[in-house]
């Protein structure tokens, strides 16, 4: 299926330069250096620390868990 690794790439490829943006900025991706999740934000109505950079926010927090 030409269109599912078409998309994986485009996905793969639009990632990879978000992260790499917040390399420079020296934020967590999953959290933009918030240092809570804003997903479950939204759910539970309350800061939930990010796992990803242990609240910090920090891109070099989100490397080391990886
Ligand atoms: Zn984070």
């Amino acid at each position: 299926m030409k269109v599912f690794k078409y998309l994986a790439d485009w996905y793969q490829a639009k990632r990879q330069r978000y992260i790499e943006r917040m390399k420079q900025q020296g934020k967590c991706p999953i959290c933009k250096g918030y240092g809570y999740e804003t997903i479950a934000n939204a759910y539970v109505g309350h800061s939930i620390e990010c796992h990803s950079c242990k609240g910090t926010g920090l891109y070099s927090e989100w490397e080391n868990s990886n």
